[in-house]
């Protein structure tokens, strides 16, 4: 029956057949673009419409109209014949998309209009993060890329300039975060300010001609490697050779042009680089999807209309506990957590950074309002940023008191929406009288009931003298030692301190006799290493108002002893202790010093009075040195007992072995035997 059909020869009836099916698809072709053609021409409209919402500051969204909407096209799916399924469904996405139109119009109307963008990625053109760069960046005139080979030099580019933003992969769902971009985030200053998610298909490709079995090398992304593990289980003898990034690798097995070697890399890169696809779509799972964000060096303002989510680093206080009470502030407030992340910290072995995103703007009050509790249980806060997200959920109303920040179409840097909005003490300030803040550093406890005492030499000379120090006032009762390593002397002339060999001797003491350690840091470029090495990082009266080193500390995870700048007024230090905070740090322990005033009978006037004014003003603990308040040791115990009288949370006094010996303060340095009588004189009040 089969042989007579000649395929050579159509049949009229065949003829007539094929050209009756060409003009139906020239019609399903002209009916295909003109939907396209009307989904075009609604955009525009929906467009004209935010503006037209703008104009009369109406909200984008209207839950009630939206609702009406397809209830009227439910209606119309009737009467055209087609199952309410479909039209639902359809509807669905030409809403979504309106809505995204609507947002992108708002935001873009926000920060100032930027006509040309350069962006850093890691990778060349084809690369994901190309692609994601571009998804970014829709309406963007013209983009100039700068290609880096390793994701800390695409951060490097836009933190020196070469760069407006930064585009990297976070995380993928097949093979999880991406540690080295989270790492990079918390070290960097940068703000996060958009988010793109990307179907990632990766492909075998080789050259024309290459076959699958011939294939002897494979060259590949780690990542692309990581999430290809099923299908390269299946090959034999094959070498893998990582690569910095997908297209890289097809671009140079172009460059080698041999049969045996193939790239894992995009259907786009295959494209550029001229090669064949071999195998296509060799993810483990089909539903591969990276997340990139966008970085630049200023946070960017979102419409509080905008969907938008907000992404936090944090690091939580040792209170049993303080994570589920972080958890518990979001859902207090009904704030959708949508990722939780942890990474282990320099320098505090076995404290765990966690990365957390929210649905929410970091403008929105009730967000705020959540961020001030989660404060509360952490050591370390910073809001990595607020960006636009395209992941659309049900409408969530921002809280009504938020509304007026709209900012309109500034161009530059977006100012901050969050700046000045309760007082100049916003982090500082006390907000109750219940919440102090408790600063634990291995377990010495300040800020709580106990008088804590920080003594030790004003300046570590050598091994021998911390040692003998560290021991006598271990055993009198102080609970953390201190040293000063990097010393500010007024004259360049004096001791300067023994640098780093100095603290690793005071190290050496604290960890002998059991003590955490407190040490000056001098340099902002000095932090990273003094984190490594202290347990309190001292910035002393001479750098109050270093902002460069206040910035630095911020950054830290080490608690800060902040001491008073010698002619600062109680505002100014609250400020300086803003700024540690704002930068993330909350850790802070105010030290009042002695100020300048036109008396000279003692070094400085140890200010008293700051004492009760600074535990009224804010919830940080208060410390008192009356060594360099005095000057002079015979005044340093009636201070103290005063100090403690009017309700520090700590004393710090110098103690030397030999005060007469001493290289920098002996004067005002406590014998051994005087320590001891301080001591017991503190036990008796
Ligand atoms: C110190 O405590 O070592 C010190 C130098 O103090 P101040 O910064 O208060 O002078
Ligand atoms: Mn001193």
């Amino acid at each position: 029956m089969y042989g007579i059909l000649d395929s050579s020869e159509p049949s009229e009836s065949n003829q007539k057949a094929e050209n009756q099916l060409e003009t139906l698809r020239t019609d399903v072709d002209r009916i295909d673009d003109g939907i396209l053609c009307l989904l075009s021409e609604r955009r525009d409209v929906a467009r004209q419409i935010a503006a037209e919402k703008r104009k009369a500051e109406r909200p984008f969204r209207d839950d009630t109209r939206e609702e009406q909407l397809l209830i009227e096209r439910l209606a119309a799916a009737g009467r055209y014949d087609l199952e309410p399924d479909l039209v639902s469904r359809v509807w669905e996405q030409i809403m979504a998309d309106s809505l995204r139109v609507q947002f992108d119009y708002v935001q873009s109307t926000v920060n100032g209009r930027r006509d040309s963008i350069s962006i850093a990625i890691q990778g060349v053109e084809g690369a994901n993060s190309h692609r994601a760069a571009l998804a970014l960046t829709p309406d963007m005139n013209e983009r100039e890329f700068v290609s880096c080979t390793r994701f800390g030099d695409a951060v490097a580019a836009v933190r020196d300039g070469q760069a407006n933003i930064a585009v990297l992969p976070i995380e993928n769902t097949t093979s999880g975060a991406i540690a080295e971009v989270y790492d990079l985030l918390l070290d960097s200053k940068l703000s996060i300010v958009g988010e793109v998610k990307l179907k990632v298909k990766h492909c075998l490709v080789a050259v024309e001609g290459a076959s699958l079995s011939d294939i002897k090398t494979i060259h590949g992304h780690p990542q692309a490697v990581a999430q290809s593990t099923d299908f390269l289980a299946g090959l034999a003898d094959v070498e893998v050779i990582y690569a910095s990034d997908t297209a890289l690798s097809a671009r140079r097995i172009a460059e080698i042009d041999s049969p045996t070697v193939a790239a894992i890399a995009s259907e786009q890169a295959a494209d550029i680089y001229g090669l064949d696809i071999l195998v296509s779509g060799i993810n483990n799972r089909e539903a591969n999807f990276t997340r990139f964000v966008a970085i630049a060096a200023s946070p960017v303002t979102v419409d509080p209309q905008v969907p938008s989510k907000t992404s936090l680093v944090l690091s939580v206080s040792n209170e049993p506990g303080s994570l589920a009470e972080v958890l518990n502030a979001f859902r207090a407030e009904g704030i959708p957590l949508v990722k939780l992340e942890s990474r282990p910290t320099i320098g505090n072995a076995w404290q765990e950074m966690f990365y957390m995103d929210f649905e929410g703007n970091s403008a929105d009050l009730g967000v705020q309002r959540v961020l001030e509790e989660v404060r509360r249980h952490t050591m370390y806060l910073r809001v990595l940023g607020t960006y636009p997200s395209r992941d659309l959920r049900p409408h969530r109303r921002p809280s009504p008191a938020s509304e007026p920040v709209i900012s309109v179409s500034t161009p530059g840097p977006a100012p901050r929406p969050d700046a000045e909005l309760d007082g100049p003490y916003r982090l500082a300030g006390r907000k109750n009288t219940e919440n102090e803040t408790v600063v634990d550093i291995n377990g010495v406890v300040i800020g709580g009931p106990d008088l804590v005492m920080i003594a030790g030499p004003c300046a570590v000379e050598s091994i021998d003298q911390v040692m003998k120090t560290a021991k006598a006032v271990k055993e009198a009762g102080a609970k953390l030692l201190r040293g000063g390593c990097f010393k500010p002397r007024t004259s360049p002339y004096s001791f300067q301190g023994l640098g780093w060999e100095g603290l690793d001797m005071l190290a050496e003491a604290g960890r002998v006799y059991g003590m955490p350690i407190v040490t000056e840091v001098l340099a902002p470029e000095h932090v990273e290493k003094m984190v490594e090495k202290t347990d309190v990082l001292q910035i002393g009266t001479r750098s109050m108002q270093n902002f460069a080193l206040l910035t630095e500390a911020g950054r830290a995870n080490k608690p800060v002893l902040l001491k008073r700048g010698m002619s600062a007024s109680i505002d100014e230090f609250l400020q300086a202790a803003e700024y540690i905070l704002a930068g993330g740090n909350q850790r802070v322990i105010l030290c009042e010093r002695g100020i300048r005033t036109f008396e000279t009978s003692s070094r400085n006037t140890l200010d008293l009075t700051a004492v009760p004014v600074l535990r009224r003003r804010t919830h940080l603990p208060v410390v008192v040195d009356p060594s360099h308040a005095a000057g002079d040791r015979d005044l340093v115990k009636p201070l103290a007992l005063a100090g403690a009288a009017i309700g520090a949370h700590g004393i710090m006094v110098e103690v030397h072995p030999e005060p007469e010996k001493a290289l920098s303060d002996g004067p005002q340095s406590l014998t051994f035997d005087d320590f001891r009588d301080l001591m017991g004189a503190l036990a008796r009040t």
